[in-house]
Formats: structure tokens, C-alpha cells, sequence
């Protein structure tokens, strides 16, 4: 027998003893049980949890004031380039979702960013004025 189909037997078992169930829910327990089961074996459950970063850095603190901490090989930049990251065969989507980034954190030095919303804040005033006359 099917080494998944007999561990989700024994669950399923587990499951029949505390609660009466029809013979069509064990069936299709045990079918759901040991595809689970199987896939948890076969690793795609497993790649699917995050994995933590090889470093002990917190990616939160790699985004700094005057720098950014590049988590794959831990050098210092004041922007995270799409070719630094390209080095790692990472993009910046896939750096950013394997330390746990929010999908639109700039990969820039904080006080980088900062200058570059104030520029944009600023041009926006200055097309606002523009517009209104
Ligand atoms: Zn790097």
C-alpha cells in the first residue's frame, strides 16, 4: 500500500474513533489526507513558508538612514540597484518578498527616499500651481 494512503489511514482512523463518520467521509478523508501528506513530503508546502534570512540581520533594519544593507551579501548601498540585484538572480520583487519587504518599499537609503518624496511633493505643488493658472 501506498505509504502516504497509510499514514492518512491512521489519521483518519484517529478521526472515526471520536466521531461517527460515513464510509464516503473516510473516503474521501483519507484521499485528501494522504494528497496533503504528499505534498507536504514532496517539499511544495514546505517551500511555500517563508524562509528566514540566512543572515541574523532584520530586514527592516537594513533600510538606514544613509545606507541599504544588501541581505544577500551583506554590503553597504545607497540604492539597491536592479543590477546589483541581478548579481543574486534575484529582482527587486523577488529580493523584496523573500525578506518580507512590502511590494513598494523604494530598495534606497531612508533619508534617500525622504529627499525623493520631498522632490516629488515639490514638483506636484509646482504642477498644481501650473495647472490653476
Ligand atoms: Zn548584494
Amino acid at each position: 500500500m501506498d505509504e502516504f494512503i497509510k499514514q492518512a489511514l491512521d489519521i483518519v482512523k484517529a478521526q472515526a474513533s471520536v466521531r461517527t463518520m460515513t464510509e464516503d467521509e473516510i473516503a474521501s478523508m483519507v484521499k485528501k489526507i494522504s494528497l496533503s501528506i504528499k505534498e507536504i513530503s514532496a517539499g511544495s508546502f514546505v517551500e511555500s513558508i517563508p524562509e528566514e534570512a540566512p543572515s541574523d540581520i532584520d530586514p527592516k533594519k537594513a533600510i538606514r538612514e544613509k545606507s541599504i544593507l544588501c541581505l544577500e551579501c551583506q554590503k553597504t548601498f545607497k540604492v539597491l540597484t536592479k543590477k546589483h540585484l541581478a548579481t543574486h538572480g534575484l529582482t527587486p520583487e523577488e529580493y523584496r518578498s523573500k525578506y518580507g519587504y512590502k511590494k513598494n518599499t523604494p530598495l534606497i537609503a531612508k533619508g534617500l527616499s525622504r529627499d525623493r518624496r520631498k522632490k516629488m511633493q515639490e514638483m506636484q505643488l509646482w504642477k498644481k500651481k501650473t495647472k490653476k493658472v
